[in-house]
């Protein structure tokens, strides 16, 4: 009998836990009641980053206190709530990140505030690291676009993130230098480095680019719940997807 009482009131605990955690992660839990401190993006990787940057979803103030200059150049934009599965709430323009030029016209303040973070604290240092200058312009094939999943037959349709602005779709970087490196290319040509028809700075450049990318994809899932790169699907070849949705995907 004690032991069935003892693992009801464990089992009590495990639900109250997991609805907490839920809760959290969905960004329900309004900021003026949560014990996080709001996010400091220019702490990389502080504790709890995926609940802090829910905690962004639903709370415009909270928005305008984080997403702060030098990290990124924002403004609120006006909601357009959900109508069959398109639309945003909380939404931003952005225009920098950091001294990286990238223009989105439409994004969540928790995705804008995702792909800042990203930038500053993965995409800058691996630039320096690898190419020994910074990346000054990100291209991308957009955020916002009412639509379902890629790629998927019609009976398992589901809007995709970038139906709520909730994602976006990045395609390459310019470095200071001028040198553009693509997904479509520098993903692809990471086999370029073990061949010897070509000649050692060809074989020096792919084999950075294919490391810079890989690098980046890799951090961009420490920030973004969903970060898909070509060794996804061939719909992903030319991009990586990055969102904070419900699913948890990092390939
Ligand atoms: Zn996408």
């Amino acid at each position: 009998m004690q032991h069935r009482s003892a693992f009801y009131l464990v089992a009590a605990v495990g639900v109250v836990l997991a609805a907490i955690g839920v809760s959290f992660r969905q960004g329900w839990v309004p900021p003026r009641l949560s014990p996080l401190p709001a996010l400091d993006m220019s702490v990389a990787q502080p504790w709890f980053i995926d609940w802090r940057l829910a905690e962004l979803r639903r709370d415009p103030a909270l928005c305008s206190r984080v997403l702060k200059s030098p990290h990124i150049s924002a403004t609120p934009i006006i909601d357009s709530p959900l109508q069959d599965g398109c639309g945003w709430i909380n939404g931003v323009r952005v225009e920098l990140l950091g001294q990286v030029r990238i223009k989105f016209d439409k994004l969540t303040c928790e995705s804008a505030a995702a792909l800042a973070m990203w930038v500053e604290h993965e995409v800058q240092p691996a630039a320096q690291r690898i190419f020994g200058q910074p990346v000054t312009s990100i291209q991308h094939f957009g955020s916002y676009a009412c639509r379902d999943i890629a790629g998927r037959a019609s009976a398992y349709a589901r809007r995709s993130e970038h139906a709520s602005a909730n994602a976006v779709d990045i395609s390459g970087v310019t470095l200071a230098d001028g040198r553009q490196i693509t997904v479509v290319k520098g993903w692809n040509d990471a086999g370029l480095f073990a061949r010897n028809d070509i000649g050692a700075t060809a074989r020096k450049e792919a084999s950075d680019a294919a490391q810079f990318l890989r690098a980046i994809h890799q951090g961009a899932c420490r920030y973004f719940r969903v970060a898909l790169s070509p060794a996804f699907n061939a719909a992903h070849r030319n991009h990586f997807h990055l969102d904070r949705g419900p699913l948890q995907r990092c390939r």
